[in-house]
């Protein structure tokens, strides 16, 4: 029997596993594949760190809070490199109410950062082609985190200091009333007083009743180009409704290329990995109107991801509705992977009582997709 068990090690249930064991609990996580496997949302090679979220000033705080926590942590397993401090580059047309809200919250909050105008984003990125009236805002002090390794990192850390790591997949149980123990497909069961459930994707699987349609699982391919000669931050584009993001050639892989759109449901298991012409031809469109001089540039690596986005961006870390010692934890909603950190402060806060912020609560989360959150 131990205090708490967290089933699931991705970004989310890694950093609460070491939350918990670091408040003084004893602590077994449990994961099904393998901490930021590739079936895992958590699984790819780097993950935007970014402190701008328009005026929703709590995610710019958990921001902040987490990347000096990110960093913390990487000095202290010796892996510095964890966080590739390559700064983030925002594009957005002038006006543009996301901009304006993340300038004003930067500057409530003082969160270094630079604002310019078009003229300026031309002479910085001369390789880069943006409509008229495009500003830039640059955020200095963010970057990229080499995310599958910094959940391994987590995970690690959380052993050494005590959290016993469990191999299997936690089986199906009735979603109601106290939960007492949970058997895994390996034959191990594990009993504890409080239980965590971090699975990303697969909530809805194991929650069908009280997640199901809450949180929708969505297809998103990521494309890796050849780009010698494109030096760049992290960049983020607000000028163009197709919203893509990229991240320089780091961890060894080359110029990163994505569009932030909610792709088809996808399934976490069997959903087919690998990408199509249409997909492909989508971003090679979005890559030639903004880097003419890449019209032809080499796909080197695909992957296929997912979302788990609950309806409105907000995540979702509450207790179950029908079981008093459940806590569900996950929604990363496409951006959760940063707030790593600060999502495993929070919910070890909620196991001691702390009372939730009204947005992460499950009675907040419908099933109609309203994205309010980027
Ligand atoms: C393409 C893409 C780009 C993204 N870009 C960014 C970004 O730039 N910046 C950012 O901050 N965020 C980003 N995100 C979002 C972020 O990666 C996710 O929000 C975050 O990784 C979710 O982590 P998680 O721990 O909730 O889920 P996961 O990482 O999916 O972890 C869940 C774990 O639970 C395990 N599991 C599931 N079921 C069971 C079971 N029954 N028993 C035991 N174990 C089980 C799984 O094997 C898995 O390891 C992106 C996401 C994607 C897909």
């Amino acid at each position: 029997m131990v205090d708490c068990v967290v089933v699931g090690a991705g970004v989310f249930g890694s950093c609460t596993a070491l939350r918990l064991r670091e408040s003084g609990r004893s602590v077994a996580l449990v994961e099904a594949i393998g901490p930021g496997n590739p079936k895992s949302s958590s699984g790819g090679a780097s993950r935007v760190i970014r402190m701008g979220y328009g005026a929703d000033e709590i995610y710019t705080r958990w921001a902040v809070r987490s990347l000096a926590a990110w960093k913390e942590l990487f000095a202290r397993v010796g892996r510095r490199d964890l966080f590739q401090h390559t700064g983030v580059l925002w594009t957005a047309r002038q006006g543009h109410p996301h901009a304006e809200g993340t300038l004003a919250a930067f500057a409530k909050l003082g969160v270094k950062h630079e604002s310019f105008a078009a003229r300026e984003v031309a002479r910085r990125y001369p390789a880069m082609r943006l409509p008229e009236e495009t500003i830039g805002i640059f955020e200095p002090d963010s970057g990229a985190l080499l995310a599958n390794q910094a959940v391994q990192a987590v995970t690690r850390e959380a052993v050494r200091l005590g959290v016993e790591a469990i191999d299997g997949a936690v089986l199906p149980f009735a979603e109601e009333g106290r939960l007492e123990r949970i058997v895994t497909d390996r034959g191990r069961t594990i009993e504890a007083a409080t239980f965590v459930f971090a699975c990303g994707p697969w909530l809805p699987k194991l929650f069908p009743v009280a997640v199901g349609r809450r949180i929708r699982v969505t297809r998103q391919p990521i494309f890796y180009f050849d780009a010698p000669g494109i030096e760049l931050p992290v960049w983020l584009d607000f000028s163009d409704p197709r919203g893509a993001y990229a991240v320089p050639p780091v961890a060894g892989k080359s110029f990163k290329l994505a569009l932030d759109q909610h792709g088809v449901a996808f399934d976490p298991d069997g959903g087919a990995r690998t990408v199509t012409p249409q997909e492909t031809a989508a971003v090679r469109a979005f890559l030639a109107d903004r880097f003419p001089a890449l019209r032809d540039a080499a796909v080197i690596e695909c992957e296929v991801c997912q979302y788990e986005s609950t309806s409105s961006g907000d995540f979702l870390l509450d207790r179950h509705p029908a079981m008093p010692n459940v806590w569900l934890v996950g929604g990363g909603s496409g951006h959760g992977f940063k707030h790593g950190p600060a999502v495993g402060e929070y919910v070890a806060g909620l196991i001691d009582g702390a009372p939730g912020d009204a947005r992460f609560l499950w009675g907040t989360k419908g099933e109609a997709a309203a994205r309010a959150v980027y």
